[in-house]
């Protein structure tokens, strides 16, 4: 009898031990799991959800991810402070990132792979963001009605040959605001208002999307426009026969205006580590490869092979002008637009 009770209670016990050791194990996993961890604030919302995944494959890093828009982001992190749960910032506009730097929500990243991978006029020079993708903003034209040789530069549109078929985007959205603001900050206000009176002396079609100035083009209804290149890529991946092309502009001066989207790293991270890792694996070719595929930006990555419609419209000198900083002069390029008519 005292045998048998023996016998039970040591098999209690034992059922005791494995309990908890079971418990054990699975907190020490959860802990573990929690470690590994990187949390991202992003107003890009396109294309990225199974380059995420991969990473996690690979690294065993999971990733929570947060929408917004800039000034959302930049609003909940300012608000959050050091409490935010926030370790990476992807942003759509060089501004926005440069905003957040002088806001002092990024924190430098040292990362020789990373400078390696992303050219220095993409990058922040105290390295606290990283372009990923470059869109470029460039002249589009129909190729029934326009030869390329009688384009040369966004300053060009101002000549009368254009009078009545010139479409523009309109002043009062960022695209163009970050075009003149990087005229301005190259060029100085007065003569950057003498060329936008050129073309508003041209009386531009002022059209609201930058896709619609492309239809009109190809429509007829007007011959040439300004457009992010992008654009034109979704509507030739579904028509190969969509009449316009890219003018690659001011190639022997300046260079074509590029904006970027880009990352970096908030000031108050609790995974610096693991958001390091994410944007240096974001930089490498085969993820820069997925973030543009869909929506036919240009990577960053120059090692980065670009996609086969992209690849026919040739390759291009951007502006290396500092974007970012040029933002800074984004209300004057507003003021500027107004004084010469531009609506
Ligand atoms: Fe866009």
């Amino acid at each position: 009898m005292w045998m048998q009770r023996m016998f039970q209670q040591r098999v209690i016990l034992m059922v005791v031990i494995i309990a908890t050791l079971c418990v054990g194990m699975a907190l020490g996993a959860g802990a573990a799991a929690a470690a590994e961890e990187v949390v991202i604030y992003t107003a890009r919302h396109y294309g990225q959800e199974s380059i995420f995944e991969t990473f996690t494959k690979q690294t065993g890093i999971a990733i929570q991810s947060f929408d917004g828009s800039p000034a959302e982001l930049f609003a909940r992190l300012q608000a959050e402070g050091d409490k935010t749960p926030a370790d990476v910032l992807i942003s759509v506009n060089a501004g926005d990132l440069w905003n957040a730097a002088q806001a002092g929500l990024l924190a430098k990243i040292d990362s020789p792979e990373l400078q390696a991978n992303i050219p220095a006029h993409l990058r922040d020079a105290d390295n606290r963001w990283f372009a990923l993708t470059v869109r470029a903003r460039t002249i589009m034209y129909n190729t029934h009605k326009v030869k390329p040789e009688e384009l040369s530069t966004y300053e060009a549109l101002g000549d009368p040959k254009w009078k009545n078929r010139l479409c523009l985007r309109s002043s009062n959205h960022t695209y163009n605001q970050s075009l003149l603001a990087t005229m301005i900050k190259r060029y100085g206000e007065a003569k950057v208002e003498t060329i936008v009176r050129g073309w508003v002396a041209n009386n531009p079609t002022i059209i609201s999307s930058d896709t619609r100035i492309l239809e009109s083009i190809a429509a007829g209804e007007c011959d040439v426009g300004l457009t992010n290149s992008y654009y034109l890529g979704r509507l030739l991946a579904k028509d190969p026969n969509f009449p316009v092309a890219p003018f690659w502009t001011n190639q022997d001066t300046t260079g074509t205006h590029v904006n970027i989207s880009g990352a970096g790293v908030t000031a108050h991270a609790k995974h610096r580590a693991n958001a390091i890792k994410l944007i240096e694996f974001l930089a490498r070719p085969e993820a820069q490869q997925k973030l543009v595929h869909d929506n036919f930006e240009y990577p960053a990555n120059p090692k980065t092979p670009v996609h086969s419609i992209l690849a026919k419209w040739g390759s291009f000198k951007q502006d290396d002008i500092d974007v970012a900083a040029a933002s800074e002069l984004q209300a004057a390029a507003v003021k500027l637009a107004d004084r010469a008519g531009y609506k």
